[in-house]
């Protein structure tokens, strides 16, 4: 054992090292959560319709067709109590105060998969509002990613080296009551957003260090083919432009947006990615299941961003749930997000704690592509920075120790400046050539 090597381990528990093999030692015990039960597992992951609750006696085809879903949200406090008999004081008062803070919206296709029964339905808590929302800690911001500073333009934000965020819009199709954009997106507290494509797009054209576009808003899915079409075919105008990404939650509020029609104007702009936002197995249901299948069959390369919140999703089976039914949809677990410094959202917010024991609770226990990123938006516009249960216990010139997902140990040699760390042996026999 070389010395050199510090910190949790005791250094008498090396002395049964197999180069590069496992040290077998009483001190891994660093995994003391057994696997969640299976049973609740598979349940998590059944597909089931969104059903069509109130609405029985539409039409098929009004059902299907993503602007009747527009037209017929619930975005008032009478249409949720009269839906919705069961809605609780504080979130009958958070309805009330709303319209000053983030409008309430919410699909037909989404309500029905609210839990009216359940006062912690991990639905319900996403979109129906709450009187915290009035509450503001010390650290909480109207703008906490510092969006607003680094726009060089209105609705641009260039805050990293070679990639802009383009704000198309401030409407989406229902509103997360944790949205980190909640100054602008519905308007509620009279933000006024007026994107101007010519001044963005501009912008881009002249910073030839601009090699990727993320569209995001609000949500691009909103608008038209049509005008969808106009804005990417400017945007593949400009030579330096490599690549064109898309974030919306569409495909989880209103999957019927998702039309073949969309997808075949879509597949003209590649390479071209969309990141979607779902926070919970029971978001994914049989029509969104189609809708992604939709998009991936037009060549879309998929990702999706969950939002760690507490009674939605802090919890390690439901996350494992979510990230493996997210690949059944061949949808790539991209991000996991700590819930952002938003002012009013206190109460949706698990402690990173908790998002690292869940982190755990992945990296190994699944399918390494069901494994995301954990990552917090540094407050005031930092950026995103990765955060992971720490799996090198100590490193010096020579040696890394690392543990595994069962909290084995090993060691592995350190390639310093490319110099072998042990001799090479005297003599290499040549091979025998026929
Ligand atoms: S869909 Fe996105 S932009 Fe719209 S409210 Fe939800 S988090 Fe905010």
């Amino acid at each position: 054992m070389k010395s050199g090597f510090t910190g949790q381990l005791d250094s008498t528990k090396f002395k049964s090292i197999v180069r590069y093999g496992i040290m077998d030692t009483q001190a891994q015990s660093a995994q003391s959560d057994e696997p969640p039960p299976q049973a609740r597992l598979n349940v998590l992951k059944q597909f089931s319709p969104s059903g069509r609750g109130f609405w029985s006696d539409v039409a098929d085809a009004d059902w299907n067709n993503w602007r009747w879903q527009l037209k017929h949200r619930i975005t008032t406090l009478e249409q949720l109590v009269r839906l919705m008999p069961t809605l609780t004081p504080e979130e009958y008062a958070g309805t009330k105060l709303a319209n000053h803070k983030l409008a309430l919206a919410i699909t037909p296709h989404f309500f029905n998969l609210i839990d009216p029964a359940d006062e912690n339905c991990p639905i319900r808590r996403q979109v129906i509002p709450r009187v915290e929302e009035t509450h503001t800690a010390a650290w909480e911001m109207s703008d906490p990613c510092g969006e607003d500073s680094h726009s060089p333009v209105p609705g641009l934000v260039h805050r990293y080296p070679d990639r802009v965020l383009f704000l198309v819009t401030d409407r989406c199709a229902a509103y997360c009551r944790y949205c980190t954009r909640s100054r602008l997106v519905s308007n509620a507290t009279g933000y006024d957003f007026h994107p101007e494509f010519d001044k963005q797009i501009a912008y881009i054209a002249q910073h030839p260090e601009v090699r990727d576009v993320l569209l995001s808003g609000g949500d691009p899915l909103l608008f038209s083919d049509e005008k969808l079409e106009v804005l990417l075919t400017r945007l593949r105008a400009i030579p330096h432009l490599e690549f064109i990404r898309i974030g919306t939650r569409i495909p989880i509020f209103l999957p019927q947006r998702i039309t073949p029609e969309l997808c075949a104007m879509l597949k003209q702009f590649h390479p071209l990615f969309i990141s979607i936002h779902s926070n919970h197995p029971r978001e994914l249901t049989t029509e969104v299941r189609e809708a992604l299948g939709c998009l991936a069959d037009a060549g879309i390369p998929l990702g999706n961003q969950t939002v760690l919140l507490k009674h939605v999703n802090d919890d390690a089976t439901v996350m494992r749930a979510q990230m493996q039914k997210l690949l059944l949809c061949r949808v790539k677990p991209y991000y996991l997000y700590q819930c952002d410094l938003i002012a009013g959202s206190a109460h949706l917010r698990a402690s990173v704690r908790q998002g690292l024991a869940i982190m755990e609770q992945l990296r190994g226990h699944t399918t390494g592509y069901g494994v995301p990123t954990y990552v917090i938006d540094a407050p005031g516009g930092g950026g995103k920075v990765p955060v992971s249960p720490e799996y090198v216990l100590s490193r010096n010139a020579d040696r890394v120790v690392i543990r595994n997902y069962e909290g084995k140990i090993f060691e592995y040699p350190e390639a310093a400046d490319g110099t072998p760390t042990f001799p090479a042996p005297v003599e290499i026999a040549a091979p025998d050539l026929v």
